[in-house]
């Protein structure tokens, strides 16, 4: 499971500076998709190859209002469901009272806590460490986030930490096997009522899985024979058992469901539309390059004209992701449920493409004869060969020349036209290139 950081701390620490650095590369897939907005609390970034999510708990405040009050909400929910805390404090400005109050409740909640002081340029490192050491929460260790000093060992110390590791595999009780569906949306939209009937009550096996709130729950069965593990973020199956000091919806369960899911069914409520907190979940699914079909529930009981506008408005909003299914259900009578299913496997066969080189050099060479790359600098960009390098999403490498002026315009006419040919359905696709001069 992936793995969730927590990044700690009173105002002006540089919190959110370390939260850019460490998101950075990621930003620019869903900066380039029109309508979505990032949501900057949260995000997702690679260390060595492996994701992670990042949270910045914003609303620590550390001032006088007493510790109960300032970690309220959402920042408190995100310290307790993280792997691991980084607790930043200012090496300029010194230890204060706050640094101590959030100190404390840090080591009381027994937290995996790392200790970060950044800022440590321009500031006197062995100060430094006698200052924050005697926080109780050991040795800190000095960063300077707006210039990138020192984030690669705090990574390392972090995230190649046996301990995270362990936290991480534990909260897997069940194995996952088959597709991989994960059914997210927004409190009340009717995932719970959707995992009942996607299931279908009797043929499942219920496992009495153990875990915290935070995790979500695993669900192997059969349908036609076929192998699906359910990732129930809503926690029906644990429902009536309850020990949910945590608010049942949690932006860190997803996020995490999204990135272990090979496919994501994005549950809409009708009668609502789409709102911005569906835009910043969706922005995650594509970030994360995950196989995606939409429902839009709730579909009963509503009047024609009332269709007529939501599905109008829904295909405007939703054209960023038009390479996914749109379906039109009641989870509540069933209806449409069981043709989901054909979109879920459709979208699973098209991120696991397999394709030869061959073809896809075929491809890319037919592309290039029907609509040239422009000239650079006098000269034009060529590209040569074209390989598959992953799969969910699949990942389409082209080989050429001056590859880094090819412009987005053309990356994308790429982009449909491998969509179009290899009909790729309900994934997306990421067309990325390697120079050879
Ligand atoms: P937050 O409130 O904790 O999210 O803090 P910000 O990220 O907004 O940073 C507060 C201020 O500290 C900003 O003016 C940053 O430019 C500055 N800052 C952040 N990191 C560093 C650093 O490594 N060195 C220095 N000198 N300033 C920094
Ligand atoms: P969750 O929070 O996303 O898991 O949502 P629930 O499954 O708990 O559903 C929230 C509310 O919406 C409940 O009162 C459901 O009965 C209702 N609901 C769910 N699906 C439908 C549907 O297809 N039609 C109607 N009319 N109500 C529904």
């Amino acid at each position: 499971m992936v793995p969730v950081i927590a990044l700690v701390g009173r105002p002006n620490v540089g919190k959110s500076t370390l939260f850019n650095r460490l998101t950075k590369s990621r930003d620019a897939i869903v900066a380039d998709v029109s309508g979505l907005t990032r949501d900057r609390q949260y995000g997702e970034a690679v260390w060595q190859g492996k994701p992670y999510i990042v949270v910045d708990t914003g609303g620590i405040s550390g001032d006088e209002e007493g510790l109960d009050l300032m970690m309220a909400g959402q920042s408190l929910q995100a310290i307790e469901e993280a792997d691991a805390v980084l607790f930043l404090v200012d090496a300029r400005a010194g230890r204060t009272a706050g640094d101590e109050q959030i100190a404390a409740h840090l080591r009381k909640r027994n937290k995996h806590t790392y200790l970060i002081a950044n800022k440590i340029d321009g500031a006197d490192p062995d100060a430094i460490l006698g200052e924050f050491a005697t926080l109780g929460l050991g040795q800190p260790l000095g960063i300077a986030a707006a210039h990138g000093r020192n984030i690669n060992p705090m990574l390392d110390a972090v995230l190649n930490d046996e301990s995270l590791q362990v936290t991480g595999e534990e909260g897997r009780v069940v194995e996952p096997i088959g597709t991989k569906i994960a059914i997210i949306g927004r409190p009340n939209v009717g995932k719970s009522t959707l995992v009942n009937r996607m299931l279908g009550e009797d043929r499942v096996v219920v496992f009495d899985q153990a875990g915290t709130t935070r995790d979500s729950i695993y669900i192997p069965y059969e349908r036609h024979e076929k192998p699906y593990t359910l990732i129930d973020t809503a926690g029906v199956r644990r429902r009536g058992k309850v020990f949910e000091a945590i608010e049942k919806f949690s932006v860190i369960k997803t996020l995490q469901a999204i990135q272990d899911a090979n496919v994501v069914v994005f549950v809409i409520d009708a009668r609502e539309g789409i709102v911005e907190q569906d835009l910043h979940l969706l922005g995650f699914v594509l970030e994360a390059g995950r196989a995606l079909v939409i429902a839009v529930n709730k579909w009963d009981g509503m009047a024609q004209e009332e269709k007529d506008f939501v599905k109008t408005e829904l295909e405007r909003r939703l054209i960023f992701a038009q390479f996914a299914d749109l379906h039109f259900i009641s989870a509540l009578h069933g209806s449409g449920v069981g043709l989901l299913y054909k979109s879920v496997d459709q979208a699973y066969s098209a991120a696991m493409t397999k394709i030869p080189t061959r073809r896809m050099t075929e491809i890319l060479e037919d592309a290039v004869t029907e609509h040239q790359p422009p000239m650079v600098n006098g000269r034009r960009i060529k590209l040569r060969y074209a390989h598959l390098g992953g799969s969910n999403p699949p990942i389409i490498v082209v080989h050429g020349n001056q590859v880094d002026s090819v412009p987005r315009s053309y990356t994308r006419y790429l982009e449909n036209t491998f969509r179009k040919v290899l009909k790729l359905k309900g994934t997306p696709i990421r067309v990325e290139y390697k120079g050879s001069d």
